[in-house]
């Protein structure tokens, strides 16, 4: 991140949001606050010109375009040292390939205007004796124009190499600060990123968006008993199969520890229980050794809860109902599905 602004910048920005949040009619809500601290500083040049766009417009600043606004701009700021330092050369190198065409438009200037003064000549009918001199000189300048193209061509593809690498450089940066390293499942971040678009989606498409949250059963006991780094490797066998499971559409994510989540975009509540059913029964079918040592490690199971996304429901919203539903099928026994339904008639077992 950007290291913060000195106390005066702070307080100048922050003032200045605040004003220009006032006189546009935008809730001080924190999230709109981020986004119009960032376009007072200056931050993001992106944000700016899309703020500014729609200032000029004269268009209002409803809800749905702030949450448009934080959507693009405040989730994964676009600040990191690194970001910027690719961003700036990838600027660079464009420059470059600009200004090279330019050179070249001038070498094809010149070289069009010796063209033109040989045939000038030829019309005037040249004499014998100086035919020779002439096409030597329009020999040269070919020379010189085939040189410049060759060079040309040589820096354009030296550029275009430069900018494909810079930009698998920031494919690099932008997975890895989204990924979780262990499972290469989507990280936190990302799956917030996600579940914010997905409901935004969901609103705009009036499809059903389902949620599922899944925890492993007594994993703190599976780590004392066999260690952490079992532990892990059941981490990553349960992250294969959300990663199978899940279709194309869907973010598989670690939630956290032993937590992980699933957004089932366009996915109605019953059919979101079934996909959790199928990622249930495949882990808890997988049978676990130790292959260092071939001990039998026995069974992982999960609690899964699921839920589907109500009118006008803000994302949090939805992942606390479908975590109360992972709670009830651990109370219920572990090892199951249950859904927001079943919070409406919740068993009453021992607690967990
Ligand atoms: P429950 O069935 O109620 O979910 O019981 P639990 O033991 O799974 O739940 P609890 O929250 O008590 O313990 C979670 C454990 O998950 C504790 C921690 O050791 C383990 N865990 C969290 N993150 C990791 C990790 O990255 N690697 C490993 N090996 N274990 C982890
Ligand atoms: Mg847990
Ligand atoms: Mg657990």
């Amino acid at each position: 991140m950007k290291s913060p602004d000195s106390l005066d910048v702070a307080s100048h920005c922050a003032r200045a949001a605040l004003a220009m949040m006032e006189r546009n009619k935008v809730p001080p809500h924190p999230e709109n606050y981020a986004i119009w601290y960032a376009y007072v500083a200056g931050r993001n040049p992106e944000l700016t010109a899309a703020i500014d766009a729609i200032l000029n417009a004269g268009k209002k600043f409803t809800s749905k375009v702030n949450d448009e606004l934080y959507e693009r701009f405040a989730v994964f700021p676009q600040d990191t040292a690194e970001l910027r330092e690719v961003g700036q050369r990838v600027e660079e190198a464009v420059g470059r390939v600009l200004e090279y065409l330019s050179n070249a438009n001038q070498g094809t200037t010149s070289y069009g205007a010796a063209l033109e003064d040989f045939s000038g000549k030829l019309a005037d009918g040249p004499s014998a004796a100086s035919l020779p001199e002439l096409v030597a000189g329009i020999l040269a300048e070919t020379k010189v124009m085939a040189d410049l193209n060759r060079q040309l061509e040589q820096r354009l593809e030296n550029s275009s190499n430069e900018i494909a690498r810079l930009r698998n450089h920031l494919d690099d940066l932008k997975r890895e600060a989204s990924t979780d390293a262990l499972t290469q499942l989507a990280n936190r971040k990302l799956f917030d990123h996600s579940l914010n678009l997905a409901v935004l989606d969901a609103r705009a498409s009036e499809a059903p968006l389902s949620v599922l949250m899944i925890d492993i059963d007594h994993f703190k006991q599976f780590n004392d008993t066999y260690g952490h780094q079992l532990g892990d490797q059941v981490l990553k066998l349960v992250a294969r199969s959300l990663t199978e499971i899940a279709q194309a559409k869907d973010t598989a994510a670690r939630y956290g520890g032993e937590e992980f989540a699933v957004i089932l975009p366009a996915t109605p509540l019953e059919k979101s229980m079934e996909v959790a059913e199928s990622i249930r029964s495949q882990v808890s079918t997988k049978r676990l050794t130790n292959r260092r040592t071939g001990q039998v490690l026995g069974q992982v199971t999960l609690s899964i809860g699921a839920a589907v996304l109500k009118e006008a429901e803000a994302p949090d919203s939805l992942v606390h109902r479908a975590d109360e539903a992972m709670y009830l099928a651990k109370r219920d026994g572990r090892n199951r599905v249950k859904s927001e339904a079943d919070l409406e008639n919740p068993i009453e077992t021992a607690a967990k």
